[in-house]
């Protein structure tokens, strides 16, 4: 089967048929209707490469899933509604079993948020690499920005931070697991980015983030966007039955700081603003974790975290120094 055949079989149409989409997968460019008025454009690329952003032995479905995930947590990031992808794919040989279920992946996760896969490219490469671009809409007011969180605003995270990074370290043990094993390894392959909770946060929170890099060096990033001093409570961590239950407190209390690859939303809000209702229009648990407080020369812009009110010692050489 050559390039061609194998785009047609596996690529076009996949995710959502759309009717604003005019030229598609088949032609030089994709051709897209101008968006409905007050709507502005967001665009956003993440590139994961196999054996540095996930596991070689990561299966090829997950694979799919995790490419346009992490693309789409960056659109709920920015409270945009998702619409559009296009995907580059370099590979070292045409699995056309890899394929199929690689576009199984990409494309049912495409499906459950209107996505259309509208083009992309597909190469050769030594190492599997994976580019995806989307795209998608707020209204420009509404967007939300890593900037804007004020003193007084409570932090709040989606999820269950923590779980992910637990679940990659089962992956790369190469161990069979079930039960909460399992519930965190596939906490890792199968991220959900949380598209409706960024929808739901439109116009209320004050700053957004999604968390890719760890709770604690995301926190720093909007703490920093936003000029202000984030102080984390680590008792008011949601960590979840399975990972309290699988490393004790303290373990489960470091994945969920340092892990990586959570893609949780990590959010300030007015402390008046109510929860309840963004839970359940969210369709994922919110967890107050913190407060925003201002930078002075005392607690520059950045973040800390406290147990009881006191701050621990934060050094990058591990929490474990100091639990
Ligand atoms: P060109 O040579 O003009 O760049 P290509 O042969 O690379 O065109 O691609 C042909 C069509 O297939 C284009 O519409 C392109 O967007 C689409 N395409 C190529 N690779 C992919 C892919 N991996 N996923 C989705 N669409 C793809
Ligand atoms: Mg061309």
């Amino acid at each position: 089967m050559d390039e061609f055949e194998l785009i047609e079989r596996y690529f076009a149409e996949l995710g959502a048929r759309r009717d604003d989409v005019r030229l598609g997968v088949g032609d030089d460019g994709a051709l897209i209707a101008p968006a409905p008025p007050g709507q502005g454009l967001v665009m956003v690329t993440d590139t994961i490469i196999a054996g540095v952003h996930f596991p070689d032995s990561l299966d090829a479905a997950a694979i799919g899933h995790r490419v346009l995930a992490v693309n789409l947590s960056d659109l709920a990031a920015m409270g945009a509604q998702p619409a559009y992808a296009l995907l580059a794919l370099s590979m070292p040989q045409a699995d056309l079993g890899w394929l199929r279920e690689f576009a199984r992946g990409l494309g049912g996760l495409a499906a459950e948020h209107g996505v259309a896969l509208v083009g992309g490219d597909t190469t050769r490469s030594d190492t599997l690499t994976l580019t995806v671009t989307a795209v998608g809409w707020v209204p420009p007011m509404q967007c939300l920005a890593r900037s804007g969180a004020r003193e007084g605003d409570l932090l709040v995270v989606s999820g269950n931070p923590g779980d992910a990074a637990a679940g990659l370290a089962i992956l790369q043990s190469a161990t069979s697991s079930i039960g909460l094993g399992a519930h965190l390894r596939e906490r890792f392959a199968w991220p959900t980015p949380r598209v409706g909770a960024g929808l739901a946060l439109r116009g209320i929170a004050s700053a957004a983030i999604d968390i890719s890099d760890g709770l604690l060096a995301d926190s720093a990033k909007l703490a920093q966007a936003s000029g202000v001093h984030l102080e984390i409570d680590v008792e008011a961590l949601p960590l979840s039955h399975a990972l309290l239950a699988s490393h004790g407190q303290d373990r489960a209390e470091h994945f969920a700081l340092f892990g990586g690859d959570d893609y949780e939303l990590l959010f300030t809000i007015h402390e008046d603003a109510s929860l309840d209702g963004l839970c359940a229009r969210s369709d994922c648990a919110l967890t107050v974790i913190g407060r925003v407080h201002s930078a002075s020369e005392a607690r520059e812009a950045g973040c800390t975290v406290a147990r009881d009110g006191v701050a621990i010692p934060l050094d990058n050489a591990g929490y474990r120094h100091f639990s």
